[in-house]
């Protein structure tokens, strides 16, 4: 028999209203290993209103910023006591291995939780001077209040810390939520809810509902009382989350995809240079946004470097992630198997050099060989496109003039990295790319503190740090007349 996963609405599981489900496939073995609930807007139209209530006269809504912050505290306990659980359930669910989400995901989350509990309790408001009231003195000062209730819509990539980026913030500020997890990857969710209701956070604070996108995901775009929208995902949902939640005039954050450049000069550590690129390209199958999958490297060290990639890319161990030894899994779902394979094959017929890798013929489990193309060009859909998958491109540049156009040559613009030992054009460089982030010696750093976002297709506003919990407040000024 397999487990079932309902919704997690007011502090209580349900399933969906009209007791449809989906079914969670296994990407190793292709087997189906657990179904949950298929959400309707009537799920949706429940959450919200349990949101809603703690948000204007539940014991949430009396909760000042320091008592906020205890909770978040616990909470953060409560994730590092079932970290392991948490890594292996995100792992499993798209064929990762558990070192990964161990190692990056779960100590980030821990972190970002800790983090907002020192948020919570500086939000703080201004005084502002004014030139008065028709002759009368004033005093004006501003306070921050949360937004709303939030509809927090995540991806499958990585899924557990991509939630508490959101949740940790929006607790911060007073906010409530209704969680939406990926179609693919419910489990990590719903368990984290579960450990908020041990926490102590008052039933209705933070709920999820499970389902599709275009059902689940849409209902709280259009729901009158989600006062904003935090999406993580494809730009192609995010242009429609947009458009739908635009209308409503709701707030809306988007973190979209990337097509982020590695900049190897000629005078980088090899070795070093080397290991981040390798690590950009194939950490989670390559399913990352940040993945640095244009890597552009001056022509001294080119076809050096991208023969060394190919060999990196050939000892990667690729089977079952729960074997000793494997390094990489499966990518998560046939749809990304077939999409992975479609652009290898594009890159081939477009005229890029194969080095290693290739498309791989389907078996059990949607397993895709490490795959590197060389002699590219940044026209060719390989180098355009974000493919999501382990495959990186390498493009040969003479000058740093070049090769920050090539970089920002790019309709993304979310992360970049520079390797070099010349700080001077390490810093010039980092201030010309358009980027939400750059990466000088290393390859995507990610902290609690750091804010995280993209320009262009990238998306719209920030995750992380201060900043990020104040994203999820309104500044409301409040002016006093003083008659003299
Ligand atoms: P996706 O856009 O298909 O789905 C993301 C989430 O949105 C899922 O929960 C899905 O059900 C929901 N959704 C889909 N269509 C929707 C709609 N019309 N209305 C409302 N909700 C909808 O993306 P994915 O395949 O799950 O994730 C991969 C993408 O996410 C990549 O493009 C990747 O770069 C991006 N991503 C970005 C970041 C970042 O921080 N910038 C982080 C991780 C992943």
């Amino acid at each position: 028999m397999t487990n079932h996963f309902n919704h997690f609405i007011e502090g209580a599981s349900c399933a969906a209203s009209d007791g449809r489900s989906i079914t969670l496939v296994n990407p190793i073995t292709e087997q189906v290993y657990a179904t949950c609930a298929r959400g309707t807007a009537q799920d949706v139209n429940r959450a919200v209103g349990a949101a809603c209530t703690q948000l204007e006269r539940g014991a949430w809504s009396r909760l000042n910023g320091a008592q906020r912050a205890r909770l978040l505290l616990k909470l953060a306990d409560l994730v590092e006591r079932d970290a392991h659980l948490l890594a292996d359930l995100d792992a499993n669910a798209i064929g990762r291995s558990s070192v990964e989400p161990r190692r990056m995901d779960l100590p980030n989350a821990i972190a970002n939780l800790r983090a907002a509990a020192g948020w919570a309790n500086q939000l703080e408001g201004r005084t502002i001077p004014t030139g008065g009231y028709f002759g009368s003195k004033t005093l004006s000062y501003t306070v921050r209040e949360p937004v709303g209730v939030v509809g927090a819509i995540v991806p499958w990539n990585s899924p557990l810390m991509i939630t508490v980026w959101k949740l940790a913030a929006l607790l911060a500020a007073g906010c409530t939520v209704v969680i939406k997890p990926s179609e693919e990857t419910p489990q990590s969710a719903l368990h984290l809810a579960a450990l908020a209701q041990e926490a102590g956070f008052p039933d209705g604070v933070i709920n999820v509902v499970t389902g599709y996108g275009d059902e689940v995901g849409r209902a709280l775009c259009e729901h009158p009382h989600v006062a904003k929208i935090s999406f993580t995902g494809s730009p192609e949902a995010g242009r429609e989350i947009q458009r739908t939640a635009g209308v409503r005039f709701k707030r809306v954050a988007l973190e979209l995809g990337g097509k982020s450049p590695q900049i190897v000069f000629d005078d980088a550590s090899f070795d070093d240079a080397l290991r981040g690129c390798a690590l950009g390209l194939f950490a989670n199958q390559g399913q990352i946004c940040a993945a640095g999958s244009r890597i552009l490297v001056q022509r001294g060290l080119a076809e050096r470097f991208a023969a060394a990639l190919a060999d990196a890319a050939r000892a990667v161990t690729v089977g079952d992630p729960r074997e000793p030894g494997i390094q990489m899994g499966p990518v998560a779902k046939k749809a990304q198997f077939d999409r992975v394979n479609r652009y290898i094959q594009l890159g081939i017929d477009q005229g890029a050099s194969l080095l290693a890798g290739g498309v791989s013929t389907p078996e059990r489990g949607w397993f895709v060989r490490p795959t590197i193309f060389a002699n590219a060009r940044n026209d060719m859909t390989i180098a355009r496109d974000e493919i999501f998958g382990p495959v990186g491109t390498v493009i040969t540049f003479d000058s740093e003039d070049e090769a920050v156009a090539l970089a920002n040559d790019s309709t993304y613009g979310l992360a970049a990295t520079v390797w070099t030992r010349d700080l001077v054009r390490a810093h010039r460089v980092a201030a010309a790319v358009k980027a939400g982030a750059v990466g000088i010696n290393c390859w995507s750093p990610l902290d609690a503190n750091l804010p995280w976002g993209g320009v262009k297709t990238s998306g719209i506003g920030r995750e992380g740090g201060f900043g990020g919990a104040l994203a999820y407040t309104e500044e409301k000024v409040i002016t006093v007349l003083l008659p003299a």
